[in-house]
């Protein structure tokens, strides 16, 4: 477990990277993953943890539309990270679980019913959920099978791990190929002036 003085340091580095809001909707899928995985006793833990630290939001009053400040959604994943000691896949497997907790997303995905069409729309779906960066659906190949998309958008570098699950859960919805991968191929913690994600699949 971080001691409690680097997990403040990491609420710092969070609180200096993610600016904006975000919907409510994306904190209440943070505390579903948690009570799936660990049951409400570990959401019990998690709620202690971020009252210690001074960044609790209760999420189930809230309106699923209502705004958020994206840093203290962030941090939820940090401190449940911490608390039972999840590895980067778990982190990969709560962001590609994501999207069944958003019912903006379920909206969504109904209209998105093509590839070609999510892609075109991912721009927008970003915006839905996010008021700052910005989501750049930069090139489809349909004949080699792959898609670009890019994001630019500070953040937490294990947030960088989140949106990859994320964004693979999506392109599962709309494409039937058992074997798709994504990578990031480039990223803003490392200097880039955007995060970069391949999507391929066969
Ligand atoms: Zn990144």
């Amino acid at each position: 477990m971080i001691e409690k003085t680097s997990l403040m340091e990491e609420k710092k580095k969070i609180f200096q990277l993610a600016k904006g809001y975000v919907r409510a909707t994306t904190l209440q899928g943070h505390f579903n993953y948690i009570r799936e995985k660990e049951g409400k006793e570990g959401v019990k833990k998690v709620q202690e943890k971020l009252k210690e630290l001074g960044c609790y939001t209760e999420p189930w009053e809230l309106d699923p539309l209502a705004w958020i400040p994206l840093a203290k959604v962030d941090f939820v994943i940090l401190v449940a990270k911490d608390v039972f000691n999840w590895t980067e896949e778990v982190i990969f497997e709560m962001g590609n679980s994501a999207p069944k907790y958003s019912f903006i997303a379920k909206i969504l995905m109904k209209t998105f019913l093509s590839l070609k069409r999510t892609f075109q729309e991912s721009s927008k779906y970003w915006k839905k959920h996010y008021t700052s960066g910005e989501l750049i659906p930069y090139k489809i190949d349909k004949k080699e099978k792959y898609l670009v998309l890019r994001l630019k958008h500070s953040c937490h570098p294990l947030l960088c791990i989140f949106y990859k699950g994320y964004f693979l859960r999506i392109t599962q919805y709309v494409i039937e190929s058992k074997e798709i991968t994504i990578k990031e191929t480039k990223c803003m913690s490392k200097g880039a002036s955007y995060h970069e994600f391949v999507i391929s699949w066969k």
